[in-house]
C-alpha cells in the first residue's frame, strides 16, 4: 500500500473577517433596566426597520432613505439667502 496524502491543498482557506449575522440583539443594547437602541429606526419603513450607519449618514437599504448626520443644518435656509434688491 502506498502511503496516501490526505491533502488539503490546493485551496487556501479563507483568512479574515467571517460575515457577521445581524440579529436582534445586535440592534439593542440593555443599560440597566432599560433599553436602548443603537440605529436609528427608518422613518419611511417604520419600527423594524433600521439604518445602516455610514460615516455621516445613515441609510436605509429597504427604500433607500438616506439621513444626514452633524451640524450642518443649513441645507433648509437655502432660501434665505435670496436678493432683495430691487
Ligand atoms: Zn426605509
Amino acid at each position: 500500500m502506498a502511503a496516501e496524502k490526505s491533502q488539503s491543498e490546493g485551496k487556501k482557506a479563507r483568512k479574515g473577517r467571517k460575515h457577521e449575522s445581524m440579529s436582534p440583539k445586535d440592534f439593542y443594547e440593555a443599560k440597566g433596566s432599560e433599553l436602548s437602541r443603537k440605529r436609528k429606526p427608518c422613518p419611511r419603513c417604520g419600527e423594524g426597520t433600521w439604518l445602516a450607519q455610514h460615516k455621516g449618514r445613515a441609510y436605509c437599504g429597504k427604500c433607500g432613505y438616506t439621513v444626514f448626520e452633524g451640524k450642518s443644518s443649513n441645507a433648509s435656509e437655502e432660501g434665505k439667502k435670496e436678493g432683495t434688491e430691487k
